[in-house]
């Protein structure tokens, strides 16, 4: 730890998973220093997956969202500042300033300031958006048996949020502009799985859809299609929250740059989480994953403690619809090997040429995939070739083929 740790503070700007997460693991690591978490949502640090799931539902509430309360924060000297978030960035004089004016001084900085959900250009009192706890309560309080609801976007939010609305009552209609859902991030043959349960629940799935606009009791597409509804939930994706990395001249692509530390281009400030561009298989990218804001916000934490280590997590994600599960670990590759799993549930491996594991993704009813995927990431660590017809057979367990 430098010498100017031993007077400034180390600040996190972010209240989020990934904050949340790094100012925990500064304390377990034992930084006794000044150490302040910034937010601008007014609530201690929670996770988002609940939120299109168990607290849309009515079975899961802010406490059961949360990664750290109030109470805790404050027994580790945590100092949460909420609802006031960083308007500026001074590297030169490692300083930041408060939307309310005030400016602190920094010996690290670690920004893990997240996305918001992207707009429409058309602000409307009957369209919603989900990324905050705030934004979850509204839309609860406004799906209701029998609210017409469409949603734009047939990515996690909008499929995620079908799928609970139809648990509710709701008559939904999900209007996705590509030729299949989630494309970006899942292969084919899990869309198209995705396609037949949610049509299969009475969800009108609409594809290659070109929104026209959105009027008080319906929404308009460029065929001149009219669909009557009471309420449009938008989910059609993310933006990172780059805005004061840019200002403060940090370097910035897709998202702010790191190096394999989560170092910026700037010294003594850090990035993770959703924000966070960093190389992935040799590509720079960033990853919008709970799994991403807990390993990335632990490392930044580790890295500003001075600890020499490259991020190498493996990366994954899962989806709960209805009472299907989906799981995914490691990477994509064009090298694909299926296993048919009883009811109807799929394995992908996803292999090297040299016929190394580097990704699988499952899907199946319940959480009956998990055991599968947790195996398939220790195979990935092994990385020891594998033979493909034992791994397109259900008969062989995968923890026979780890023992080698
Ligand atoms: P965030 O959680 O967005 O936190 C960033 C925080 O920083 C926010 O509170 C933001 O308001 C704040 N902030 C921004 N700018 C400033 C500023 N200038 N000053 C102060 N504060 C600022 N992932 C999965 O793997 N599985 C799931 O099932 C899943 N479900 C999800 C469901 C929903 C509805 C959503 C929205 C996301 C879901 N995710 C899921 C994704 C996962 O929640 C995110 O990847 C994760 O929350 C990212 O954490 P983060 O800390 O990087 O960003
Ligand atoms: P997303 O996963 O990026 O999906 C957005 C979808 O909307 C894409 O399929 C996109 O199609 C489509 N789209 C874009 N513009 C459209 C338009 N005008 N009309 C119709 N469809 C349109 O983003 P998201 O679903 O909004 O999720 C936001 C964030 O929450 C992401 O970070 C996501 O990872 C996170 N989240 C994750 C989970 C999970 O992991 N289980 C659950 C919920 C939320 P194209 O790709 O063809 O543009």
């Amino acid at each position: 730890m430098n010498n100017a740790l031993k007077h400034d503070a180390l600040i996190i700007v972010g209240a989020g998973h990934a904050g949340g997460r790094a100012a925990l693991t500064l304390r377990e690591e034992g930084y006794t220093g000044r150490l302040i978490l910034i937010g601008d949502e007014p609530h201690a640090p929670y996770e988002r997956p609940p939120l299109s799931k168990g607290l849309l539902q009515g079975t899961a509430d802010l406490a059961g969202c949360s990664l750290c309360d109030s109470t805790r924060l404050a027994e580790l000297g945590i100092e949460h500042i909420a609802g006031n978030p960083v308007s500026r960035v001074e590297p030169q004089r490692h300083r930041l300033q408060l939307a309310d004016g005030e400016w602190l001084p920094y010996a690290g900085l670690l920004l893990a300031t997240g996305g918001r959900a992207r707009r429409l250009p058309q602000e409307q009192a009957n369209v919603l958006y989900l990324r905050t706890h705030d934004e979850a309560l509204a839309l609860r309080a406004a799906l209701r048996p029998g609210t017409r609801l469409v949603v734009v976007g047939g990515g996690f939010i909008g499929l995620e949020v079908a799928a609970t609305a139809r648990g509710l009552g709701c008559a939904v209609t999900l209007l996705e502009a590509g030729p299949r859902l989630a494309g970006r991030v899942l292969p084919a043959v899990i869309s198209h799985a995705l396609l037949d349960l949610h049509r299969g629940q009475g969800v009108d799935v609409r594809l290659n859809v070109s929104l026209a606009s959105i009027e008080a009791d319906a929404v308009l597409l460029a065929d001149g299609q009219r669909l009557a509804c009471d309420l449009v939930v938008v989910g059609i994706g993310m933006q990172p929250n780059t805005e004061l990395a840019a200002a403060a001249g940090l370097e910035v692509g897709q998202g702010i740059r790191v190096d394999a530390h989560l170092r910026t281009s700037v010294a003594d400030i850090y990035a993770a989480g959703d924000v966070c561009e960093f190389r992935l298989a040799g590509q720079y990218q960033r990853q919008e994953t709970w799994r991403n804001a807990e390993a990335q916000g632990r490392h930044a934490a580790l890295t500003m403690l001075g600890r020499d280590v490259a991020f190498d997590a493996v990366p994954g994600f899962w989806s709960d619809q209805y009472d299907w599960g989906l799981q995914t670990v490691g990477v994509i590759t064009p090298l694909t090997v299926s296993r048919v799993l009883p009811g109807a549930g799929l394995l992908l491996f996803y292999l090297d040429a040299e016929h190394r594991l580097q990704g699988a993704c499952g899907w199946a009813r319940g959480n009956s995939v998990a055991k599968d995927i947790k195996l398939c990431e220790r195979l990935i660590i092994t990385g020891r070739p594998l033979n493909e017809a034992s791994l397109a057979d259900p008969e062989l367990s995968l923890k026979h083929m780890l023992r080698g």
